[in-house]
This record gives C-alpha cells, sequence and structure tokens, in this order.
C-alpha cells in the first residue's frame, strides 16, 4: 500500500537544482511533518488501523510498506536519481530480489568479477530454477557482445571491480543493452551515489550493499535498490513484498543516520586512499597497486568520464601468501576482516576470505594473487595509517 506515498513531507524530494551534498541532508525526511522531530520517527509497528474499513490506510502492514522504511527508499531514490528506491535485509536480499524479475529459461550476461555472493547465487541457486548465467570480462564489449542469446534478457555490471578494480565503460554496455532490449543492472556498492549515478547513464536497476560506504559504520546489514522507470520500480516492488526481503525499521533508521554523512566520509576516505596507493606504487617491495585513481590504471579515462571520484579502496600485492599473512598479523590499526567502506579503516585477504572458494587457476587468472590484500580506508589519521602498514611491511 506504500505506493500510497509517505506521510512524511518530501521537502527535499524533486528539488533537482540542488547540488548532491544538498540533498545528502535535505532529502525529504530530515523534518518530521507531525511534529518538527529532527530525524524519521522509527514506526515500529508490523500493522496499521483501518479507520475507515470502506478507505484502506496508506500503510496497512509493514512488509508491504512502513513509512520509515519508506523515506529510505525515498532517500536513495533522490541520491541515485531514480524513480523509485527499495530496501532489503542485506545487499545479496536486494540483488536476489531484483533477479526474481527474470523466469526459467532467461539468460543474463554477467560481469565475471561479480561480487562472490552474486556468483554463488547465479551459479549455486538460480541456476536449478532455469536461470542461466555467462561471465564474460565486461572491459571487453566484444566479449558481451559475443555472449548474447536469442533468451538474453539482461546485463549486469560491478565497476570498478571487485578486488582489483577493474573499469567497465557503463554508457557502452548500457547502449548496446538497450539496443538488445536487454535489462542493464549496476552493482554500485563501490562508488555509491556520491562519485557515480549510473541510471543518469542509462542504467535500469542499480543495486548496493549498503552495508558498506552507505552505512559506513559497520554496524548495518541492508541493500538497497533503484529503479530508472516507474514500470520496474512497480515490478521490484512487487518481487519485495512478494518475497519479504524487507528491511527492518530499526536498520532503516540506522543506515539513514549513517547516509547523512557519505559526502564527508567518502571525501575524506578518497584523500587518504589517494595519499596510501601513491605511497605503495612508490615502493620497491610492492608489486601491483589497483586503484582507479592511479595514472597507470587501466581504464582510468572511462572512470574519469563515469565517475566524479576514485573511491576509498586500493588494492595491491605485497608478493606472496607468506608476506601477506606477515602484514594481517602485524597491523595494529586497521579491522583485519571482511567488508568495507566503514569510519575504520579494513584490511582484507581476498585469498583467503571473500575469493576462498575460487578455484586456485580462476583466482590466479582474475589477479587476484596470494600477495593481494585489500586496503578500505577509513577516517583515521593518514600518517598514522601509513606508519603502521610501514611497520607490517616491514616485518620480516
Ligand atoms: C558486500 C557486497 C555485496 C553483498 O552485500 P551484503 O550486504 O553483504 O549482503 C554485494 N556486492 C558488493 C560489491 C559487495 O561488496
Amino acid at each position: 500500500m506504500s505506493d500510497q506515498g509517505n506521510p512524511i513531507e518530501l521537502s527535499g524530494a524533486g528539488k533537482e537544482d540542488r547540488k548532491f551534498d544538498t540533498k545528502l541532508i535535505h532529502f525529504g525526511g530530515e523534518v518530521d511533518a507531525a511534529t518538527g522531530a529532527s530525524s524519521v520517527p522509527i514506526y515500529q509497528a508490523s500493522t496499521f488501523h483501518h479507520h475507515d474499513i470502506y478507505n484502506p490506510p496508506s500503510y496497512d502492514y509493514s512488509r508491504s510498506g512502513n513509512p520509515t522504511r519508506q523515506a529510505l527508499e525515498d532517500y536513495i531514490a533522490v541520491l541515485e536519481g531514480g524513480h523509485r528506491g527499495l530496501a532489503f535485509s542485506s545487499g545479496m536480499a536486494a540483488i536476489s530480489t531484483a533477479f526474481m524479475l527474470f523466469s526459467a529459461g532467461d539468460h543474463i550476461i554477467v560481469t565475471e568479477d561479480v561480487y562472490g555472493g552474486t556468483y554463488r547465487l547465479l551459479t549455486g541457486i538460480l541456476n536449478r530454477f532455469g536461470i542461466e548465467a555467462t561471465f564474460v570480462d565486461m572491459t571487453k564489449i566484444d566479449e558481451v557482445k559475443a555472449a548474447l542469446k536469442p533468451n538474453t534478457k539482461a546485463v549486469y555490471l560491478e565497476t570498478p571491480s571487485n578486488p582489483t578494480l577493474k573499469i567497465t565503460d557503463i554508457a557502452q554496455v548500457t547502449e548496446w543493452a538497450h539496443a538488445h532490449d536487454l535489462l542493464s543492472i549496476l552493482d554500485n556498492t563501490f562508488m555509491t551515489p556520491y562519485y557515480q549515478r549510473p541510471i543518469e547513464q542509462g542504467v535500469d536497476i542499480v543495486l548496493h550493499s549498503a552495508t558498506k560506504f552507505l552505512g559506513g559504520h559497520s554496524d548495518v546489514l541492508a541493500g538497497l535498490a533503484v529503479t530508472r522507470t516507474e514500470t520496474l520500480g512497480r515490478k521490484l516492488k512487487y518481487m519485495q513484498n512478494g518475497l519479504g526481503t524487507v528491511l527492518g525499521v530499526q536498520d532503516s533508521w540506522l543506515l539513514m543516520r549513517g547516509m547523512k554523512t557519505l559526502g564527508a566520509r567518502m571525501a575524506h576516505s578518497e584523500k587518504s586512499a589517494a595519499k596510501l596507493a601513491k605511497w605503495l606504487s612508490e615502493r620497491s617491495d610492492i608489486k601491483a597497486v589497483f586503484y582507479p585513481g592511479l595514472a597507470s590504471h587501466p581504464g582510468r579515462e572511462i572512470h574519469e568520464k563515469q565517475s566524479s571520484g576514485y573511491g576509498a579502496v586500493v588494492s595491491f600485492d605485497v608478493g606472496s601468501a607468506e608476506r601477506a599473512k606477515r602484514v594481517l598479523s602485524s597491523v595494529k590499526l586497521p579491522l583485519v576482516a571482511v567488508s568495507l567502506g566503514a569510519v575504520e579503516s579494513i584490511l582484507s585477504y581476498p585469498a583467503m576470505m571473500s575469493h576462498a572458494s575460487m578455484p586456485k587457476e580462476v583466482r590466479h587468472e582474475r589477479g587476484i594473487t596470494d600477495g593481494l590484500l585489500r586496503f578500505s580506508v577509513g577516517l583515521e589519521d593518514i600518517g598514522d595509517l601509513l606508519a603502521d602498514l610501514e611497520q607490517a611491511l616491514e616485518r620480516q
């Protein structure tokens, strides 16, 4: 029933002339229309009273719609410049719900660098329901084109990709997709709408693990989706309600709390990430550095065409598994963990963490070597982070 709109006044929505930083604060839910409260009320209710049995209320049951979740959904739609936003219990809930738009017999072209959970969903779950995927190097348009089949229904992009930050040309792939009546779907977790708004470049559905930069504090698991059109919004809403993959109201509130500082956090972390990438690339004991902001990064020009920044994730190869493990055991500041995009720096080891289930040969082919570390730069002082990493790299 939340199709009816939100009782919370949307003062920010539709004010297109406002800059992104202003939209982050004045997104519509910043002042509660009923009380003037300075944040969106948490409507901790599963169901809503029918005052008039002949005129059902705009919200009737929280799986179908809840004002707190709705405020978040409108917020992300404003930020991505899309028609409709939807909030889910995790990034994977958003992604799996989006894939439910497809049916048995459908085929999807997917970037080979896709997030591990999405790979598992496609190859271990959706394949059993007759939804077929072909994985291609999406940085090469010819590979994308060659994967087209009569039953292809969509292309699925991720740029920059994880963990080697490969760049896909969003406009090139989506233009080709639209010419073939394919849906284009993009996982925008790494860039966030602060740096990259794919809907403005023709993408149909943008997905997020809001667990990462949008939430920003390693304290909430959430997923978001934004559709370019009203029709797609209605279809995805139908899936969300039918599958029940919704985000709870406490987490919806917490996510909005985190998103308000997205701009300040991204700007600070990116500045530090650029310094880290430069520092690493000047060291003779580092085999490779992956960061779209480096002049040498493949696809940098394409990235600059479609994004306004380089993000806060830097991957680098320390040369061997032994050295990588020594660094992981010696750092004192970053959290050694999976995940990324938080106020605290997070250092992860793809070979043993996010990409552990990938066969070694495939992993190496994708550049995910045994010495590769991924550094998600947080808000600590960059001098302290570099000093800490230096002592870890110098351990014998
Ligand atoms: C973490 C992540 C996901 C999955 O999100 P969850 O919130 O963990 O379910 C999807 N895509 C990318 C790029 C991610 O980093």
